[in-house]
């Protein structure tokens, strides 16, 4: 849809009345803005918004909130709640509890210690589409095999051979493993991919 307004639009029109309304804000614009708009498009209907914004893009959450807080009781939205997602641990509630009425909260209270990773769509039928905070568009991730230095860069069909500044030949190293259902590699021995991994991710920031 491509616009926040369009989809709170959508789903106010297909889900029953007694389910509150929750406009997810910060998805295509920044947070205050967006708020501003969903809240004077939808005023008292709308429940609470929900903020959901990525690590990298957030510096000080408690402000941003604050920010909004100010904007929607100035406009007059004092009732519209506060909702927050996204990396969310339990040493950020008693903080963002002045301001929020409900959190989402997954990693955070896992069972287990994990690597915690996000999908998000990037790409919308060849166009490149990411919400904010995100780089959009399909990508590779190039090393090179000299100093092992990797990159991301974006998914051309055609990559030139590149050379680091280390002299040594920059190496392609997402490969393809399915298409359409197909294995395109053959099966491998588990104890082998374990070893390999190992491999793979020494020197990864994890
Ligand atoms: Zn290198």
């Amino acid at each position: 849809m491509g616009s926040t307004i369009e989809a709170v639009k959508a789903f106010d029109q297909v889900i029953e009345p007694d389910v509150v309304r929750v406009a997810l804000i910060d998805t295509l614009l920044d947070e205050k803005f967006e708020c501003i708009n969903v809240a004077q498009m939808f005023g008292e209907k709308l429940y609470a918004v929900r903020f959901d914004t990525t690590a990298s893009r957030r510096g000080n959450f408690y402000r941003i909130l604050e920010e909004c807080r100010w904007e929607l009781d100035l406009r007059g939205h004092g009732k519209m709640k506060f909702f927050v997602s996204g990396g969310i641990k339990e040493k950020d509630v008693p903080v963002l509890n002045p301001l929020v009425s409900g959190y989402g909260i997954g990693t955070a209270i896992s069972n287990a210690p994990v690597v915690d990773y996000a999908m998000d769509i990037m790409e919308v039928e060849g166009r490149p589409f990411s919400k904010v905070g995100k780089w959009g568009g399909s990508k590779r991730v190039v090393k090179c095999a000299g100093c092992g230095e990797r990159q991301i860069v974006p998914n051309r069909p055609v990559i030139k051979q590149a050379v680091c500044r280390c002299g040594a030949v920059i190496e392609d190293i997402l490969v393809p493993v399915m298409e359409e259902g197909r294995a395109l590699i053959a099966a491998e021995d588990a104890s082998e991919i374990r070893r390999r991994t190992l491999r793979n991710t020494d020197g990864l920031p994890l």
